[in-house]
């Protein structure tokens, strides 16, 4: 019986030997099999990288590679890392006579932190400037001036290209701006995005009071805050969706030529009075329509600025803010200061005396 048994083991053994090897055999052909697919997957995924970072549409950031220092782009990278969503996109508003006297300084400082997200609308091209932003040069066919329906012809151009992209805020700035980048965006995220917000700073102390010109008849006014263009204003997508029929197209334009208001009022007329959605006041944000000499804990600001005035005695006085850094003759704006003392890994800052 043992034998039998033993003998009926053995068999048992070698056809579990044999099915093992067997099997063996199979998991290590599904081993291989596996194998050569993994390889096959990571050699296209790599020729549809290599393909990709070579395509022309990748232009702009071959373009932003030159102008990255190699700090700068590590200070980016931590700004990516940090944020997680590209959602906000920036507008810039200026005009060729300002390419050089303003730009320069912003694509050597606050461009440099998120050199994807930033628009220049303006009204001529300029291959310098387009060197460095690429696509996001807009020369608009608004014209050149400070007139009224020039400037709102900008911020029209503005509006439309957002209406265009997939960015959850729009946010614009005047040219001559530093923008706080990582600031805005810490900011931004205090306000749940799918709800429409009109953030801004008023430059003045109580709402605007206008004759109502729907209903001049009747001489009704209407009262109405609005974020000053010089400090920079935000808003969500849900407002800019909601303005559609309000601002998009050349509604944004029709209304401030029968309102006749500047760009920014207008904002604040449609965003108030027709999209019914009220100005929330961000003290970060700052204009040169305010002492700039009084803004502390830069760290904590969003948006500086700077100006010069013609005293009584005819002298020019400048609004710029106070911080140590370099000589306000090699920094005029202040911006260079402003940048370094944000972000102070950043390689010519160790140029300040
Ligand atoms: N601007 C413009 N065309 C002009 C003058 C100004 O597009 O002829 C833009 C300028 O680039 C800036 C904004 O309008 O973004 C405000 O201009 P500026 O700072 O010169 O004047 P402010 O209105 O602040 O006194
Ligand atoms: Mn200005």
């Amino acid at each position: 019986m043992e034998t039998k048994s033993d003998g009926g083991s053995s068999s048992e053994m070698s056809l579990l030997l044999l099915t093992f090897r067997n099997r063996s055999t199979v998991l290590k052909t599904v081993h291989y099999a596996l194998g050569t697919l993994m390889a096959c997957v990571v050699l296209v995924c790599m020729v549809e990288l290599i393909k990709h970072e070579g395509a022309p549409s990748t232009q702009r950031s071959i373009q932003h590679r030159k102008v990255l220092s190699l700090s700068e782009s590590v200070l980016l990278r931590s700004v990516k890392k940090s944020d997680g969503i590209y959602d906000v996109f920036i507008s810039v508003k200026t005009s060729a006579k300002f390419h050089e006297e303003r730009l320069a300084v912003i694509l050597k400082t606050w461009f440099t932190l998120d050199p994807t997200n930033i628009f220049f609308f303006t009204d001529a091209e300029d291959p310098s400037i387009r060197s460095i932003v690429g696509a996001q040069l807009i020369p608009t066919s608004c014209s050149s001036d400070h007139s009224r329906q020039a400037l709102s012809c900008k911020m029209q151009a503005e509006f439309n290209y957002f209406l265009n992209t997939n960015s959850r805020w729009f946010c614009h700035f005047d040219d001559d701006q530093y923008v706080n980048i990582p600031g805005l965006r810490r900011k931004l995220a205090e306000f749940p995005p799918h709800l429409p917000w009109y953030l801004g700073k008023p430059s003045i102390q109580r709402p605007l009071e206008i004759l109502d010109k729907e209903n001049p008849v009747d001489q009704k006014k209407i009262r109405f805050w609005f974020g000053t263009g010089g400090a920079g204003f935000c808003l969500s997508r849900p407002l800019a969706e909601r303005m559609v029929n309000l601002a998009g197209a050349e509604q944004f334009i029709n209304t401030a030529e029968k309102m006749r208001l500047p760009d920014d009022v207008t904002m604040g007329y449609i965003v108030e009075m027709l999209a019914e959605v009220p100005l929330t006041k961000l003290d970060e944000f700052h204009s040169h329509l305010e002492p700039l000499r009084l803004v502390r804990e830069l760290e904590k600001q969003i948006s500086f600025s700077y100006s010069s005035y013609g005293d009584e005695d005819g002298k020019e006085e400048r609004n710029i803010v106070e911080v140590q850094g370099f000589q306000e003759m090699m920094d005029p704006t202040r911006f260079l200061s402003i940048h370094c003392k944000l972000f102070p890994s950043t390689s010519w800052c160790s140029a300040i005396p």
